[in-house]
């Protein structure tokens, strides 16, 4: 499977907003949002934000900015929309309950992990068990039922030192109910409308494939 390298804050610079893709740093001053609040390369302050973009580009825009937020490469992220179209109801809603079900979403959410990307690593790494079975298949899709929890061997890794301690500012969705003090969550329902509200605008992704 493809990797996207771009660098992350390049990657916020291209799209013209927050993506979150660095954990605590996006939230502090060092954000290159806040520094360098314009796109990369040489004539990048010039184009401050932004010249008037046509239909197509503010469409790719948004499909780019959902791939890169939940860190897919295009293939994968069109399999998913493929498959949110194929399925009964709004496509837009589909897409973005595809994309909140992933583990390493999931993972994200919970406050296990600083990132989505970190959250993979972690996955890939095979630290989380899944209704006491070890999964390490970032687009694993959670499903109602479903018991999420830090490998008991994983929770003593340095890694997972002061979670607990973290944990308790932490909000996950109302889909999900975490328990912070065993570091394990149980999926309640398939994510609502009031879960999945984001700054992704999934009509200009439609129009963009259609
Ligand atoms: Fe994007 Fe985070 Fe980098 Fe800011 S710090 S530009 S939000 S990845």
């Amino acid at each position: 499977m493809g990797k996207n390298l771009d660098p992350k804050c390049k990657q916020c610079r291209r799209v013209g907003e927050k993506l979150m893709l660095k954990g605590d740093r996006c939230n502090s001053p060092k954000c290159a949002m806040v520094k360098r609040n314009y796109p990369p390369g040489i004539h990048g302050p010039k184009l401050i934000r932004r010249k008037k973009q046509s239909e197509y580009g503010i469409q790719l825009n948004e499909k780019q900015k959902a791939k890169k937020q939940y860190g897919l490469m295009e293939k994968q992220f069109r399999i998913i929309f493929d498959k949110a179209q194929r399925k009964t109801g709004k496509t837009g809603f589909n897409l973005m309950k595809l994309l909140e079900r992933r583990l390493d979403n999931v993972i994200f959410r919970l406050g296990f992990a600083s990132s989505r990307s970190n959250a993979r690593q972690l996955v890939n790494h095979g630290h989380f068990n899944i209704n006491g079975r070890k999964v390490n298949i970032p687009s694993f899709e959670v499903k109602e039922g479903d018991i999420i929890e830090i490998k008991s061997s994983s929770k003593r890794n340095k890694i997972f030192k002061d979670l607990v301690e973290k944990l308790k500012k932490h909000e996950a969705p109302g889909w999900l109910n975490l328990d912070k003090s065993e570091l394990k969550a149980k999926v309640l329902h398939e994510p609502g409308e009031e879960d999945v509200q984001s700054n992704i605008n999934t009509q200009m992704i439609i129009e963009h494939y259609s």
